[in-house]
């Protein structure tokens, strides 16, 4: 039977994993977090949704005790353990010249440090719009409806994409194939850039953030920076459209009454994602001699905010 691996199953891996698992297939969750995965061999993995509380059997394996060899491995680590979590991986040969490598991580750059593992060509990405949070070890919860855009990293399209975005629509995931996956890589980048950080700084919610009567003159410059480093890398964002989708996170009920994932991670004591979002526009920039200072800066103080953890 076909086998998929979901590497990372913290809230979002096991959003997705207990989905495709839910269709029928051959799921096992890996994780590097022994409780977790204890609780949810012993208990089954919890959701509680909008209308419904449940549990699903499903396999869940400390990184270190895997064996198994997949098909597919959804990577869905936090950017800055995805190359620790492969390099796992392919030591303890999951990784074969077959396996589809499937990231569907917010950031940039996953493509860089996947290939330093397995080739261009066999590794995918996706932009996801699900959402998902954990309760607690193996207790999810899982609300709201989202979608996934996909595309073979190197643009080649391939019958495995298509194999991969069926399992994915069986699973009720709502997905398609991208012709473009970078630029809603880098469109989603954008807005993880701006009110991430943002928001993480002046302890705000996006509401609160947004009410303040310059908040438009004070992501322009910011976006700007992030749209002329993705020209560079010939990737055509568009800025007007970008802003409109940042404005439109900051109703109550839009987005605004959450703190953002980084704000909710330094909160929880946790690294944030900060050098593949912000971080990385600057390391591209730099690469490329495009001055980035604001993203720079932004970068340094989330660093900052770091060293109270
Ligand atoms: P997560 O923090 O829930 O899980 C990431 C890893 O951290 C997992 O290995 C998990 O087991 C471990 N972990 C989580 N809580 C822990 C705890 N209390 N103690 C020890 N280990 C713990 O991260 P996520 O939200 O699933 O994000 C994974 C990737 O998906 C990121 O790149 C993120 O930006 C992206 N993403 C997340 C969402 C979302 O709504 N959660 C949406 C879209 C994209």
């Amino acid at each position: 039977m076909y086998k998929i691996g979901v590497a990372g199953s913290g809230a979002m891996g096991g959003r997705i994993g207990l989905s495709i698992k839910e269709a029928g297939y051959d799921v096992t969750l890996i994780d590097n977090w022994e409780e977790h995965v204890n609780y949810i061999n012993i208990n089954g993995a919890e959701v509680q949704t909008e209308s419904k509380k449940y549990s699903i059997k499903i396999p869940a394996v400390l990184t270190e005790n895997v064996s198994d060899k997949f098909d597919l491995i959804i990577i869905l680590t936090k950017a800055m353990t995805s190359e620790m979590m492969l390099q796992q991986l392919q030591d303890k040969n999951c990784i074969s010249e077959d396996t589809a490598i499937l990231s569907m991580m917010n950031g940039l750059g996953h493509e860089e440090r996947l290939s330093k593992y397995v080739p261009l060509s066999q590794i995918y990405l996706a932009v996801t719009m699900w959402t998902a949070g954990l309760r607690g070890p193996g207790q999810w919860l899982l609300e709201g409806k989202g979608s996934i855009d996909l595309q073979r990293a190197d643009g080649k399209k391939d019958k495995c994409t298509e194999f991969i975005l069926n399992i994915l629509n069986e699973a009720g995931l709502n997905a398609r194939i991208s012709n473009d996956v970078f630029k809603s890589i880098w469109s989603k980048a954008t807005l993880n850039s701006v009110l991430n950080p943002l928001c993480t700084i002046l302890d705000k919610t996006i509401y609160e953030f947004g009410t303040y009567i310059e908040a438009k003159n004070m992501i322009i410059p910011l976006v700007k920076e992030i749209v002329t480093v993705a020209k560079a890398k010939n990737i055509f964002l568009d800025s007007e459209e970008l802003l409109d989708k940042i404005e439109s996170a900051y109703p109550k009920e839009a987005q605004g009454l959450h703190y953002p994932s980084m704000h909710q991670d330094l909160n929880n004591g946790r690294l944030t994602e900060i050098d593949y979002l912000n971080g990385q526009i600057t390391a591209y920039g730099k690469k490329l001699n495009i001055p980035t200072p604001l993203n720079t800066m932004i970068t340094h103080l989330i660093h900052q905010l770091e060293m109270k953890i």
